[in-house]
């Protein structure tokens, strides 16, 4: 019986892709979370970027905020103011104001008159110096007459390069004397920036973009302006154009951070593009893809190896109950076929015991079929001591009248050998009719030969039968029983005479034998027809006989056959080269017994 295959499953991959799909949505919330973060950092970098250039920015301005207001208080400043003819403290005041400059960092420092008019600048040497030129419609200047600190964001006039103007008036109790301004250069703000992907953008009051490290944005205005600031824009040329342009900003495309810068009114901005988010959070998003891919693998793998447990777990199973099965089904054939060998065994048992039976029934009726025809014989046997013994006794009564007692005696002792062989002629009939179960037994086989012998001798005498023994001297020890072999030997005998009897003389009977490790070898060999080709293949079946009703049963060799067998032997038929029947008895070796006569044929 096959064991049925489990059935193909349909690919996981489309579950899994379905599984994919469904989970993908966690890739959303990811980015989101992944994007929150980045932006956080990012934002948090900006804002250190911001404050740091917003200190920087802050501490630039302040540095050079209080300059005007002391400088103003330098007589040889204010000498140059009273005595605005004179050179030398025009020259004086020039050089002042450069060795200031060059010790504060500042960019321009120079001194106006209450006019507006330059009267030394720090640049007094230089190609464009301000000297003797009008600053009146600047701011600063307005505000600084004014008795306010003027300050500004404009480009230089001159140098076209941004800076922030710081203004004071100078002094002279209720009189003012002049004003006196510090240009920073704030273009190197600028470079400070570096070339970053974030940009900086710094606006003033009016929403117009004046630092910035982007050039495109450079005074474009982040706002719309209003018509005062457009007509203030015009007086005071604070850009390099009048009408500045609108900023073109994204705002999608930028995170932004502003500071104000309360002091000048400007905003200082960070703009970060949101770009940079992008690939951290790309590859945030390819990460946790990838750790939700390798999880969804893990899953589908344990899945399947879940499905193969399963699947194995069920074959097993199955396997099992098919092996139960069998199992079951062959334990019932065994028992059906135990049943029927005890069946057969017992049925076996039977006929065997019906076949022992029969068998010595058989051997039984034999004896007593031989008994039958031996009685003649036995009787003429008797018959012949009797008649001895009684001429014997008569004659011992008759010589003891005649005082012969030796004689008488000699008389005596013959009767009572007389006596002695009867007794044995009828002890070998009694063991030839009595029934044998006994186990082999050690047997002389010579002495049951000359039992066998004496009791066919008149028949043999009779017939003329010349006896040729070729026996060994020393006692042949064989396995057998000492009735069975004696009956054996007398059917063999009686057999032979039968045959020579068939013939005419010369008659002869012989008896030889031969040995090896194992066996003795009894061989009967007579000179008479022989066996015909019939008799030799079925001698040894029971009523086989080709003598007469009256003569033969046909069980001799049958009961022969049988009795060889239980002995261990065997029984073999044959016919001489020369003619006759030549008949072996093989016949197991034994150890010497106790005795060459019976106990059986004795003791009863
Ligand atoms: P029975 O002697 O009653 O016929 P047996 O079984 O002893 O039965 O012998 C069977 C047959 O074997 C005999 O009828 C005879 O034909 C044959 N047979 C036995 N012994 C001899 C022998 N010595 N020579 C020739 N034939 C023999």
């Amino acid at each position: 019986m096959s064991i049925p295959l489990p059935h193909p499953r349909r690919p996981r991959w489309r579950s899994l892709i379905l599984l994919t799909l469904l989970l993908a949505p966690l890739l959303w919330p990811l980015q989101q979370l992944a994007e929150r973060y980045y932006s956080g950092v990012l934002i948090e970098q900006n804002r250190q970027t911001l404050d740091l250039y917003v200190a920087n920015l802050l501490g630039t301005l302040r540095r050079y905020e209080v300059l005007p207001a002391i400088l103003g208080d330098l007589p040889a400043l204010r000498l140059a103011l009273q005595q605005p003819q004179e050179p030398t403290t025009q020259d004086q005041a020039n050089r002042l104001l450069d060795k200031v400059r060059a010790q504060t960092g500042a960019d321009v420092i120079y001194l106006m008159d209450p006019a507006g008019k330059t009267l030394a600048a720090s640049n007094w040497e230089q190609a464009n110096s301000f000297v003797g030129r009008n600053f009146a419609f600047r701011p600063y200047f307005r505000e600084a007459i004014a008795g306010r600190a003027g300050r500004f964001f404009g480009l230089g006039t001159t140098s076209g390069k941004r800076g922030y103007f710081f203004a004071a008036a100078v002094q002279d109790g209720a009189q003012t004397l002049g004003v006196l301004v510090v240009k920073v250069d704030l273009d190197f703000t600028e470079t400070l920036w570096g070339n970053t992907p974030e940009q900086l953008l710094v606006t003033d009051a009016n929403g117009v973009v004046i630092l910035t490290s982007n050039s495109a944005w450079r005074f474009t205005a982040s706002r719309p302006l209003d018509s005062a600031e457009r007509a203030a824009i015009a007086a005071n040329r604070p850009y390099p154009t009048q009408a500045p342009t609108p900023l073109q900003l994204d705002a999608q495309r930028w995170l932004r951070q502003d500071r104000e810068l309360q002091e000048t009114g400007w905003t200082v901005s960070i703009l970060a593009p949101r770009s940079l988010l992008e690939r951290p959070v790309r590859t945030a998003l390819a990460a946790g893809g990838g750790l939700l891919l390798l999880l969804l693998l893990l899953l589908g793998l344990l899945m399947q190896r879940r499905r193969h447990y399963l699947e194995r777990i069920a074959l097993d199973a199955r396997a099992r109950q098919q092996l139960e099965q069998r199992v079951l089904e062959r334990t019932h054939d065994l028992e059906l076929l135990n049943s029927r060998l005890k069946q057969e065994v017992l049925e076996r048992e039977q006929a065997q015991q019906e076949l022992v039976q029969a068998q010595d029934e058989l051997v039984q009726a034999s004896k007593l079929s031989a008994l039958g025809t031996m009685s003649a014989s036995i009787s003429h046997e008797l018959n012949q001591p009797l008649a001895a013994i009684r001429s014997y006794a008569d004659n011992a009564g008759v010589l003891l009248d005649h005082q012969r007692g030796e004689d008488a005696r000699s008389n005596l002792r013959l009767i009572s050998e007389l006596t002695e062989r009867m007794a044995s002629i009828i002890a070998h009939l009694r063991a030839f009719a009595r029934r044998d179960h006994h186990a082999p037994e050690s047997v002389a086989l010579q002495p049951a030969i000359d039992d066998a012998l004496a009791l066919l001798a008149k028949r043999r005498r009779a017939m003329q039968v010349e006896l040729i023994r070729d026996l060994p001297e020393a006692t042949l020890w064989v396995q057998a029983g000492e009735t069975r072999l004696r009956q054996v030997l007398g059917n063999l005998l009686a057999n032979a005479l039968d045959a020579l009897s068939e013939v005419a003389p010369p008659r002869r009977l012989w008896l030889s034998t031969r040995q090896d490790a194992e066996y003795i070898e009894l061989q009967l060999r007579d000179n008479g027809p022989g066996f015909s080709v019939e008799a030799l293949q079925r001698a040894r079946e029971p009523f086989f006989t080709t003598k007469t009703s009256a003569q033969g049963l046909g069980l001799g060799l049958a009961i022969c056959d049988t009795l060889m067998r239980a002995l261990g032997g065997e029984l073999l038929l044959a016919n001489h080269p020369t003619g006759g029947a030549l008949l072996c008895l093989r016949l197991r070796t034994a150890a010497q017994g106790v005795n060459s006569q019976s106990s059986e044929d004795f003791s009863l």
